[in-house]
């Protein structure tokens, strides 16, 4: 691996971790030259899945969509790069779970809203009103009757 930092290309390995049921592996990495660490993740490449709109339109689905709406979803909020790889690995997982690699919209931003629920109710809100405007409004209304009672 090439160090963002300085560019050199040797680095030793100080900790590796197996995340998602040991489907990616995660390294910790410190360049040889400059001293600095930085993180890697290596995963099994799949064959890919589609993504199932409302309208029944299919794309490609595509990891760093999701990673990008979780990151608007977070911002400056405390939950980590590491979080948002694992909420994306959920979706991964549920994927992989079915025989025709097709998940459909809804699907994934429940999966995300579930995890952003249980990490950071900020997050969650912003991700469900953005989610759920398309969604169902009266929906999202409840939603937030609901967290406001619970003094969110
Ligand atoms: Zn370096």
């Amino acid at each position: 691996m090439r160090c963002p930092y300085c560019g050199h290309s040797q680095d030793r390995v100080v900790d590796s971790r197996e995340l998602a049921d040991g489907a990616q592996v995660r390294r910790r990495r410190e360049c040889l030259a400059c001293g600095r660490r930085y993180t890697t993740y290596e995963r099994i490449e799949e064959s890919p899945a589609l993504v199932v709109k409302r309208d029944g339109r299919r794309e490609p689905y595509n990891r760093a969509k999701v990673i990008g709406g979780l990151v608007r979803a977070c911002e400056k909020r405390p939950v980590s790069m590491a979080d948002m790889e694992a909420m994306a690995d959920q979706v991964e997982a549920a994927i992989n779970r079915k025989n025709n690699r097709e998940i459909s919209s809804r699907e994934i931003g429940e999966i995300l809203m579930e995890e952003l629920r249980r990490r950071d109710q900020v997050a969650y809100v912003r991700f469900a009103s953005v989610y759920r405007r398309f969604e169902d409004p009266e929906e999202f209304h409840r939603e937030l009757e609901r967290l406001r009672n619970f003094g969110a």
